[in-house]
């Protein structure tokens, strides 16, 4: 119930409207149901008046009937057959009403409640340091907001559902109290033995709930991860390892899966199996033990049994909530995380870049493993700086720290003379052009790619940027031009024509620093050509940072950094030539 306490306090409003509504509902209920004693009565023909001081009839029953036809006189209204299920009708239209009322708006409620968390999870995400990131398994996330965001929005729903049912259990379990307190009271007994004994079930179903959660969110990971390296799997005839590490976690999940609905349905049988012992064992002691009038008894059971059957709905709910309330506390607590990640970009000095980039002293290791240490580099504003090295010795974690993605364990990395962490990074990242080491595309045309989506940019703007990118040429010749879709991540374009596209995407926003990560790695003599000329024209409009093994870019390049294990030498242009050759 914590979880309802939970939407609750995030909900206020909504939750005051559908408590209100179900309230109401009830009470109509209530008051359509309070005419069924003196109804019965009329239709087994007995005067109503007369039947109220009839031997058999108890007390407490005179008492409530009497009160009822003496409301129904201070209304001027006949205690008539007809009048007396006109007034049933209505009650029941009136809960109706009501109950509908209340229920749109859980739905409301529910809807917003996915939306809500959905948006909350992808910006603390989104906004999440780099390093966090990192660390996030890509399909955790997919899964979270897919099924984590609904199967919280579906117990949310049981929830309510189950408050709406239990307001329905009080006002019949009011009316057998109002005709019998004795016999509602042994009823109350027998109710919550049965609930209490059948509260295993929903224990198990929680643990399979975490289960199914815990699993599924396993299962999405390594699923994501392996889909996406489908190509090397196959091409080596791996792909069963594949196969049978996800569907050890499948069956696992199964198993959870058949533990929830066995116990509801054990749950189900229980309850019906239970109930109907107890009621048919209070029928026969009303009757032949304590001799009660037989519309008495009638009115009692029905009003008991569905008192019975609505507690018995509430704990099924509850079941079902129990059920999905992990997936809810899972997703919360990984936006809580996110969100306790989240990275400062927007404070601090607006930057410029007049003179360049320094990084001075600067080690920095991932988790405790250096990577390099006391790093000395300058990145000339408006030249072009090509670093080379050896793989994994460093190169994509300067420019990391470069963008102020990663933060330097020390020393120092300045524009124009202003610390990095003093900069507005926001603003700094927006003078930037990227080209990542993996260029990976988003699955749609040529021109969403470049653009980004971004209103401002038109289509003119990327025609010039895949001309600079060398890539206008391929692209003019594809029937359908720049409206070509790529495939998922690009599939459908060759790697050194992803490549190109990803050099239009960072040539388009005009930026200050240009950064290429090994960008022109696999491409052809004639579009490192076309790449280089773009470059040799950028240079001196704007700062370009490359990593390239590429003898144009080291050829072009105004200085070139050798990067070693442990640290970063400045070439000087004869050295430059030797590395070319
Ligand atoms: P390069 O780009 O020069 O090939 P990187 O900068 O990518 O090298 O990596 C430098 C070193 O840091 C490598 O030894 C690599 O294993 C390690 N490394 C890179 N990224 C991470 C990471 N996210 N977590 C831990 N270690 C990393
Ligand atoms: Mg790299």
């Amino acid at each position: 119930m914590r979880l309802m306490l939970d939407f609750f306090r995030a909900y206020p409003g909504h939750t005051v409207f559908m408590l209100v509504a179900l309230l109401l509902s009830g009470i109509a209920e209530g008051i359509g149901l309070s005419t069924l004693l003196p109804l019965i009565n009329v239709a087994l023909g007995q005067d109503v008046s007369q039947a109220v001081t009839g031997v058999a009839t108890s007390g407490a029953q005179r008492d409530f009937e009497q009160k009822v036809l003496d409301v129904l006189d201070a209304l001027h209204i006949a205690p008539t057959l007809g009048n007396m299920l006109a007034i049933l009708v209505v009650g029941v239209l009136i809960k109706s009403i009501f109950l509908l009322l209340a229920q749109r708006q859980v739905g409301y409620t529910a809807a917003q409640v996915v939306t809500d968390m959905r948006l909350a999870m992808l910006r603390a995400v989104l906004r999440s340091r780099w390093e966090y990131f990192l660390h996030q398994p890509v399909g955790k996330l997919t899964n979270a907001l897919a099924t984590e965001a609904q199967r919280s929005s579906t117990a949310f729903v049981n929830g309510a559902t189950a408050i709406t049912f239990f307001i329905q259990a009080l006002v019949y379990g009011a009316v057998a109290f109002a005709l019998s307190w004795r016999a509602s009271l042994v009823a109350i007994g027998a109710g919550a033995l049965v609930i209490g004994l059948s509260h295993f079930l929903v224990r198990i179903t929680r643990k399979a709930g975490s289960r199914q959660t815990h699993l599924l969110g396993a299962l999405m990971a390594n699923l994501t991860d392996t889909l996406q390296s489908v190509k090397p799997l196959k091409a080596m005839a791996r792909d069963h390892l594949a196969d049978q590490a996800l569907s050890g976690d499948t069956r696992r999940l199964n198993r959870a899966l058949r533990k929830q609905v066995l116990s509801a349905a054990v749950l189900d049988s229980a309850h019906e199996l239970m109930f109907t012992l107890f009621i048919c064992l209070g029928i026969w002691v009303a009757l032949e033990r304590f001799s009660m009038a037989l519309p008495t008894v009638m009115v009692l059971v029905v009003a008991l049994g569905r008192a019975f059957s609505f507690f018995g709905k509430v704990q099924k709910q509850y079941q079902k909530l129990a059920q999905g309330e992990s997936a809810y506390w899972s997703m919360k607590s990984a936006i809580a995380e996110a969100s306790a990640n989240e990275e400062t970009l927007s404070e601090g000095v607006t930057p410029t870049l007049e003179q360049g980039l320094r990084f001075s002293d600067v080690s920095f290791g991932y988790d405790g493993h250096s990577v390099f240490r006391s790093l000395d580099l300058e990145i000339e504003a408006g030249c072009l700086t090509t670093l080379v090295g050896p793989s994994g010795s460093g190169k994509t974690t300067i420019i990391d720290l470069a963008i102020g993605l990663l933060r330097p364990d020390s020393g120092s990395i300045a524009i124009d003379g202003v610390p990095l962490q003093e900069i507005d990074l926001r603003a700094w990242r927006g003078m930037i052009g990227y080209v990542p080491q993996d260029t990976t595309l988003l699955h749609d045309s040529i021109l969403h790619n470049i653009t980004l989506g971004d209103p401002e940019l038109d289509e003119a703007q990327a025609e010039s940027a895949l001309r600079a990118a060398g890539a206008w040429e391929f692209v003019e010749r594809l029937p359908q031009g720049m409206a070509t879709v790529v495939g998922e991540r690009g599939g459908k374009l060759s790697g050194g024509q992803r490549q190109r596209i990803v050099i239009a995407r960072a040539l388009i926003n005009r930026p200050r620093l240009l950064i290429l990560d090994e960008a022109t790695s696999a491409l052809d003599a004639e579009s490192e050509e076309a790449v280089r000329n773009t470059m040799e024209s950028l240079k001196g409009k704007l700062t370009i940072l490359a990593i390239s093994h590429n003898r144009a870019m080291v050829q072009a390049a105004d200085r070139v950094y050798q990067m070693s294990a442990g640290g970063a030498l400045g070439l000087d242009a004869e050295a430059r030539s030797g590395l070319a050759k």
